[in-house]
């Protein structure tokens, strides 16, 4: 999305202001990029229409670069668009029950285990409930989730009564005094009738406070349709887009948004317990218009380590200083927040850098011997590597010339993409808390 949008600007750029011809054209390629984006086309060309409407009352505002400005407006207009603000969850009741519920493989099972996680760090009393019982393995699922994070579970291994599990495990829930029930449901390959009268009878029998509809973003314009039909039978109260660690570029949240009216709550980004985050609209307008999400990763980050540390990175990205040492520490935390190829595709212009490649922790060793290599000076100013530096530094670290020359890439990349939102920032167009 980011080349076609670059190629529609650059239609824009070297003009001093926004003329109703060039705003038609750039509309267009913003359409098609949206569409590409996986967002639903009446939806995309909504958008576009609205953002030819804005982009042509600016007209007067011929100070800024006219290219930067259409920018700022798509990504205020997609912004609006998915709600603005972050919404939370209803915890009411007791306990409060949530109820999950979306297709056969969406996610519903690793998002129930870590959303119970999230909630048990801030300090919830937690129960998980096992109402999948076609699927033999379901119950076992849930349970290695549970006992990973510390969280029981509830099933009844013989039963063949969805609802009477559920309403069981509220009641298991009120005697052992646990706060919040979350309830894992069955799904099926497609919609079907069995299935959504299923959940329609766990929603009255337990009255949820909150209905998650979890739904797989790499579906694309399936994902609307299936949320359209569970909006119909469940009113649900949110969404959550999973596998947003794989190539979704998130046009589904745009579409479902758009479509059944409901705020997308949660993101789920890998198959780890920690990978889970609140939805921010405009960080995801950032990552539909391909600047990767690294306020996301920042947020991240600061749960699992040391804040201060945190702010300081923060602080060194935006004053565009961010050096190897940073580098190096931020590897360092990485491999304790979890998978490291799901946090990499945060960092903008490490994503597609990165995509083809297998990552584990094991893949940083050489990179952690390059950057050990190198002598403090080269560390905080990279631009003093030169050849023989390249080749001192690749002999020391017991890699190749290439390997290093790679990383001294990837790294530069790294800091254009920060010093390009960093601009983009000043000029308000990421708002950062
Ligand atoms: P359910 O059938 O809806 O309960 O789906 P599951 O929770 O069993 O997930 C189906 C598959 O998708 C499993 O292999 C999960 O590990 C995987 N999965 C779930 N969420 C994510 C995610 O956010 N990212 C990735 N990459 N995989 C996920
Ligand atoms: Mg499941």
């Amino acid at each position: 999305l980011q080349d076609k949008l670059n190629k529609a600007i650059r239609t824009l750029k070297g003009k001093d202001r926004i003329s109703d011809i060039n705003v038609a054209a750039t509309t267009k390629e913003v359409r098609r990029a949206l569409v590409d984006a996986d967002v639903n086309f009446k939806v995309a060309k909504e958008i576009t229409d609205k953002i030819r409407e804005k982009a042509l009352d600016q007209k007067i505002l011929i100070a800024v670069e006219p290219g930067q400005m259409f920018v700022k407006i798509v990504h205020e207009e997609l912004t609006a668009l998915m709600g603005g603000q972050a919404e939370a969850i209803n915890i009411k009741g007791d306990p409060a029950v949530i109820l999950i519920a979306g297709l056969q493989g969406s996610g519903k099972t690793t998002f129930s285990g870590k959303l119970a996680y999230m909630l048990k760090r801030q300090g919830r009393q937690v129960l998980l409930a096992a109402c999948d019982i076609y699927r033999p393995a379901a119950i076992d699922q849930l349970k290695v989730l549970g006992e990973q994070i510390g969280v029981e579970v509830y099933s009844e291994p013989d039963s063949k009564n969805a609802v009477s599990i559920a309403q069981n495990a509220v009641a298991h829930a009120k005697k052992s005094g646990k706060k919040i029930v979350i309830v894992d449901t069955a799904g099926r390959l497609a919609v079907d009738e069995v299935m959504m009268q299923e959940v329609e009878n766990i929603k009255s029998s337990i009255k949820p406070s909150e209905i998650l509809f979890v739904v797989d973003s790499m579906t694309g314009q399936d994902a609307v349709n299936t949320a359209k039909t569970f909006n119909e039978r469940l009113n649900f109260d949110g969404v959550v887009l999973t596998k947003l660690d794989g190539d979704a570029r998130g046009g589904a949240a745009l579409s479902i948004r758009q479509i059944v009216d409901k705020p997308i709550k949660y993101i789920s980004t890998g198959e780890k317990m920690e990978a889970l985050d609140s939805f921010y609209p405009d960080r995801m307008a950032s990552r539909i218009l391909g600047m990767g999400d690294v306020l996301s990763l920042v947020e991240r980050a600061q749960q699992a380590f040391d804040e201060d540390e945190a702010k300081r990175i923060n602080a060194k990205m935006r004053a565009n200083k961010f050096d190897f040492n940073d580098f190096l520490g931020q590897l360092q935390q990485i491999k304790k927040m979890g998978n490291v190829k799901d946090l990499l595709g945060m960092i903008p212009g490490m994503g597609s850098a990165m995509k083809d490649m297998e990552i584990d922790n094991d893949s940083f060793k050489p990179i952690e011997a390059i950057i050990h290599s190198m002598t403090p000076k080269e560390r905080e100013n990279p631009d003093v590597i030169d050849g023989s530096r390249k080749k001192r530094i690749a002999g020391g670290s017991g890699t190749s010339l290439q390997q290093v020359n790679n990383l001294l890439k990837q790294f530069d990349e790294m800091r254009k993409m920060m010093k390009k939102m960093n601009t983009m920032e000043k000029m308000g167009k990421l708002k950062v808390k």
